[in-house]
């Protein structure tokens, strides 16, 4: 398998992977899992699967899935295990760490919760989903104008209430208590490890955005796909992606690669 992207990405590749210390991380759907009709029917592709891990076990690397999806659906869906890193909600959940509500964003939740699902159940082809910190509303089944609309309705309705925090994605509006971003998720794995790791970031979304803002200029942020982005490199679809990691896997783990 080769991986086919420019020569500009596969030099910074390279050099990311002789670094001292390589913090892997993906976004998950619509980058190591195509996006599917229902985020029920996304699934992480086995190649990749044995990349990831592979990569996570080897010295001095740490692999990181920084997902919107709540963490216990990440688990469930990409079947990934320790030592990968899975962060939920946006960074809001990770497997390493653990938050509890406070009384008042308990009562915020569950008012968020009831207007949210008042404010979907006339749009067809809308649906709500609950989560730990929140709820996301899908319209990728809706009437399109339909779904405009009410992404509008939430942009200038729940979304500006004190203490909830929208994230906008490829249809998808995202509402939480909590203000954790994924470029949050990356601080909180970069202090944890306490070195000073090379970060690869890899996602399609515009919620992948905060994390290629706070990547630094050794860093490297590709984008999946079209659509504005402020990532250093970008690939045309995430049918490039077991190659791309087998390029990463060559340079780190095998030590070698290949000349093409
Ligand atoms: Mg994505």
């Amino acid at each position: 398998m080769t991986f086919t992207g420019s020569a500009a990405l596969r030099e910074r590749l390279t050099a990311v992977c002789a670094s001292p210390y390589l913090l892997l991380c993906s976004d998950y759907d619509g980058t190591l899992a195509p996006i599917a009709a229902s985020p029920d029917a996304a699934r992480l592709g086995a190649e990749s699967a044995t990349l990831l891990t592979t990569l996570a076990h080897a010295t001095n690397v740490r692999v990181a899935i920084i997902s919107g999806r709540p963490l216990h659906d990440l688990q469930r869906h990409s079947r990934l295990e320790p030592p990968v890193l899975l962060v939920g909600s946006h960074g809001a959940e990770s497997s390493h760490t653990a938050a509890a509500l406070t009384a008042t964003q308990q009562s915020g939740l569950t008012r968020l919760r009831e207007h949210v699902a008042a404010m979907c159940a006339g749009v067809t082809g809308s649906w709500v989903e609950d989560k730990p910190l929140g709820v996301a509303v899908h319209v990728r089944q809706a009437d399109p104008r339909a779904a405009d609309a009410l992404l509008a309705a939430l942009q200038h309705g729940p979304a500006t209430w004190p203490g909830v925090y929208a994230t906008p994605g490829k249809a998808v509006m995202d509402l939480s208590i909590s203000a954790r971003n994924k470029g949050h998720a990356i601080e909180q794995l970069r202090s944890d490890w306490g070195t000073e790791p090379t970060v690869l970031y890899l996602g399609d979304d515009v919620t992948d955005e905060a994390a290629f803002r706070v990547l630094g200029p050794t860093d490297v942020g590709v984008k999946v796909g079209t659509g504005d982005s402020c990532a250093s490199h970008r690939i045309a679809s995430d049918a490039e992606i077991p190659a791309l990691l087998a390029f990463v896997h060559a340079c780190r783990v095998a030590g070698s690669v290949e000349s093409r």
